[in-house]
């Protein structure tokens, strides 16, 4: 059944224009309201424009991703990423008018690269020391995350960083589902050995690296009750794995996705945002403790300070989501501003308080109770039949 899914998979990825960006340059840098060290704080995202995620390249990658949108026609050298580092370092590649750049008054730094950070073939053991070693000179920015796919964490690449810097990094693993049919099938994660995973967190904290699991709430293929439980379930799991914090990210659409093409099918809606709160307050009552670093990825206050294609949204932005996880159009907003309280306060309240919307709590609690008896296997049968 995974040929199934990986041949729908390759299939759209061929169709992924690659594009002219300026190598030079960042993919894309914003500021986002974070909660760090019992307050709220700006936190800042760097996104490196780069060669792209590996596992796409080989396999398509993972049914809800489109990182690879952002991907150059032409290859990134190691010359072009010191680039984009130093035009972060001296504030050259900020485009928004007025804004009075220093990476300094940061206390947390997102360094993305939309794919494996400690992935030798993405981006060199060179680059990153490059980049580690001249943070040591921004003495404010207290933490910083990473993302990397749990096979890459190996000593060497912690080394690497570690032998030159010495604040905190938080590596950000993509978990998905301790499921393995549910990571394999619908999310074509290719990490078929949870043993991967764990050895990854444990290969961190020998190191003092904090782990960050990202939890994908409601992949392809799942009914919302399956994806709410699932969620739960893997979130618990990740704690007891020794994950320091985890990250649950609803799914969002993006062109090129199978979950995209799904959804243009009729065959796929993004998750509620009602089941938010289910999944957050599930995870507090099966650890019996609600002191826990939970996030809910892709909703905080932000302002971007530069895009690849000028400063803005959608059109300007390859990576930009084209439509994430919903309720009515009415109470959609709301909700969000509810999530966005609780990324920067981790206050449950702000979420249990959201007022039910008259027009669709109800019909969320009846999708609640849908169930779905085939397995997953003829699922994907009965829709790739057609
Ligand atoms: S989610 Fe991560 S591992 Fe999967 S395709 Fe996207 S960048 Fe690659
Ligand atoms: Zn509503």
């Amino acid at each position: 059944m995974i040929n199934i899914v990986e041949k729908q998979i390759k299939h759209l990825r061929k169709e992924t224009p690659l594009k002219e960006f300026d190598n030079n340059k960042p993919a894309e840098i914003e500021i986002n309201k974070f909660f760090y060290e019992g307050k709220m704080i700006d936190r800042i995202m760097v996104v490196l424009r780069t060669n792209g995620c590996e596992h796409y390249k080989k396999t398509g990658g993972c049914s809800m991703c489109s990182h690879f949108n952002g991907t150059p026609k032409h290859k990134v050298t190691d010359k072009n990423y010191i680039n984009q580092w130093n035009s972060v370092v001296n504030g050259e590649c900020i485009e928004k008018d007025g804004c009075k750049f220093d990476l300094n008054d940061y206390p947390v730094l997102c360094l993305y690269n939309l794919g494996s950070l400690f992935n030798k073939n993405e981006i060199s053991l060179p680059v990153i020391r490059y980049i580690f070693k001249s943070l040591n000179e921004f003495k404010n920015i207290k933490k910083v995350i990473v993302e990397s796919r749990a096979e890459y964490v190996t000593e060497e690449a912690i080394k690497n960083i570690k032998e030159v810097y010495d604040g905190i990094v938080e590596v950000g693993i993509g978990v998905e589902s301790t499921n393995t049919n549910i990571r394999e099938l619908c999310h074509h994660k290719g990490i078929e050995d949870i043993k991967i995973i764990k050895n990854a967190v444990k290969t961190l904290h020998k190191y003092s690296f904090k782990a960050l699991a990202y939890v994908n709430f409601k992949p392809v293929f799942l009914t919302e009750k399956e994806a709410v439980d699932d969620a739960i379930k893997t979130s618990v799991d990740s704690f007891k794995m020794g994950f320091d914090a985890v990250s649950v990210e609803p799914t969002s659409l993006q062109d090129y996705s199978l979950a995209n093409y799904l959804y243009e099918m009729g065959q796929y809606r993004v998750p509620w945002l009602w089941s938010i709160e289910r999944i957050v307050s599930g995870i507090y009552d099966k650890l019996k403790n609600k002191k826990l670093d939970i996030r809910i990825g892709g909703y905080f206050d932000e302002e971007v300070l530069s895009g690849s294609q000028g400063v803005g949204y959608e059109g300007k932005n390859e990576i930009f989501p084209t439509l994430t996880s919903s309720n009515c159009s009415l109470c959609t907003n709301r909700y969000i501003d509810g999530i966005k309280k609780f990324n920067a306060t981790y206050d449950i309240k702000s979420l249990t308080e959201i007022e039910k919307c008259p027009h669709c709590y109800r019909i969320w609690l009846d999708t609640m109770k849908i169930k779905d008896s085939r397995s997953i296997e003829q699922r994907i049968k009965d829709i790739f039949s057609k």
